[in-house]
């Protein structure tokens, strides 16, 4: 609920309500039941709600997929109700390999699930976290808001809290969770070091309209100079659409951003074939420029970071936001059965924060492996690599256990409790 007054003392503070703090935010007050803890979420935007029924009626929306494991998330934290009216199921997903023959399919039916995963209009997965957020009447939700300082305390930390319309304040909290982005002022000024590896790589996202329907279908290809993923989209106004992430070298990244509409279509049709048939339009293009940034600390006693400040990884993989969202989960977890205990006073000690980093090490570190290693693999022109991941992909054809690992990196099923 969003307030006016922050109070002077809470036992968790979110910084950043971004698609990984709300989510968080909605995850924990969902498993804290009848446990009340004293939350307060502060976000530096708006967090305004659009209302407008066309919000997902653009062409150009962004998107972003959400893995099959991150359905069950949404669904324990009564998010998914009001998002599943507004995704589309990816029930198959086509692996290849540009110039090579190596190719392999994942459908659904072989996992026994309704979809590997789902595709989210970035649009509407916020509106239905801002509308969560402000609907929640046992969270103190501080719009236009920034913590620009964070001072560790005997008992947790001291922040202080900048506000557009009002004085600034200073607050005591057991726990901060900084889910502020990848830009995250806050570490800088506590001194988290990023370990960063560039890829020299930049993606180009844009939707696509295509002649033939996807048929649940979302394509990875990878070709010399990269990954290439088509997700599908729901139809609009009549044109098949799908949300195009391009990995391009940062050599050829502005020519192709420089391409005039028709040159560019011809030259993405060159690069993914004809299995959606002729490629008619193209959308809005925007690049972002791609890297691996780790954060040096995910924790320090009454603090710990969510989201993309510990981890940002390569898009075309779309690990990111799944990633964080089992993050997400266990850290809400620990806080939810500690609180029930009635051990307050472990919120935010350091070898209490070490317990969740334990529990999600593996799965950040298969994560980010495996998003790293797809990427750079995939992303060369070396003959013997290129054989060697086509001879992986007719393997993974063959081989029903390595396509369903493959299957179960891509679901997000990677973790103790989502394990199938
Ligand atoms: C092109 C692209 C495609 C992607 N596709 C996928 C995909 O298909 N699947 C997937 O899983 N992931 C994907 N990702 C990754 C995913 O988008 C990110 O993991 C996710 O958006 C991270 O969210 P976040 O909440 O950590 O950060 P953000 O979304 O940046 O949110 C941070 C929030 O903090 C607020 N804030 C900042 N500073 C302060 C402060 N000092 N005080 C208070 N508030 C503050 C900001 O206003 C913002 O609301 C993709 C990423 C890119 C770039």
């Amino acid at each position: 609920m969003l307030i006016d007054i922050i109070k002077p003392e809470y036992d968790v503070v979110i910084a950043g309500g971004g698609l990984v703090g709300g989510s968080f935010a909605l995850m924990l007050q969902a498993m804290l039941g009848e446990t009340s803890l004293r939350i307060l979420l502060v976000d530096n935007t708006s967090l305004c709600v659009d209302n407008t029924d066309d919000v997902s009626r653009i062409f150009d929306a962004r998107s972003t997929a959400l893995s099959w494991g991150s359905r069950k998330i949404y669904e324990q934290a009564d998010i998914w109700s009001n998002l599943a009216p507004h995704v589309t199921a990816i029930r198959n997903i086509h692996v290849s390999d540009k110039g090579h023959m190596g190719a392999t399919s994942l459908h659904s039916t072989e996992m026994d699930v309704d979809a590997l995963g789902y595709v989210a209009e970035n649009s509407i997965l916020n509106k239905v976290i801002s509308s969560g957020l402000r609907g929640n009447t046992q969270l103190d939700v501080s719009a236009g808001s920034s913590v620009n300082e964070v001072k560790p305390v005997p008992c947790g930390v001291s922040l202080r809290i900048d506000r557009d319309n009002a004085e600034s304040c200073t607050v005591n909290s057991r726990l901060i969770v900084i889910a502020d982005g990848g830009r995250s002022s806050i570490c800088e000024k506590l001194g988290i070091g990023i370990k960063r590896k560039t890829y020299d790589q930049q993606a180009l996202i844009c939707n696509i309209a295509f002649e033939k329907s996807h048929d649940g279908y979302a394509f990875e290809r990878f070709t010399d100079t990269g990954p290439m993923a088509v997700l599908p989209l729901p139809d609009l106004k009549g044109e098949h659409r799908g949300a195009l992430v391009w990995t391009l070298t940062e050599a050829e990244a502005p020519a192709i951003m420089a391409l005039a509409d028709s040159e560019f279509l011809a030259a993405l049709q060159r690069r993914f074939g004809y299995r959606l048939g002729q490629i008619t339009r193209a959308g809005e293009r925007q690049l972002f420029p791609l890297s691996l940034n780790l954060a040096a600390e995910q924790i320090r006693p009454g603090i710990v970071l969510l989201g993309n400040v510990a981890h940002t990884l390569h898009p075309v993989a779309g690990q990111g936001l799944n990633l964080a969202l089992r993050d997400a989960r266990e850290l809400a977890d620990l806080i939810a059965t500690t609180a029930e205990a009635g051990q307050y006073a472990q919120i935010g000690a350091y070898s209490w924060l070490q317990q969740y980093e334990k529990r999600q090490q593996a799965d950040q570190q298969q994560t980010v492996m495996f998003s790293d290693l797809t990427t750079r693999l995939f992303s060369n022109t070396n003959p013997l690599l290129a054989l060697g991941r086509n001879m992986g992909l007719l393997g993974m054809e063959l081989l029903p256990p390595a396509r369903h690992w493959f299957a179960r990196q891509a679901m997000g099923m990677t973790d103790r409790r989502t394990r199938i």
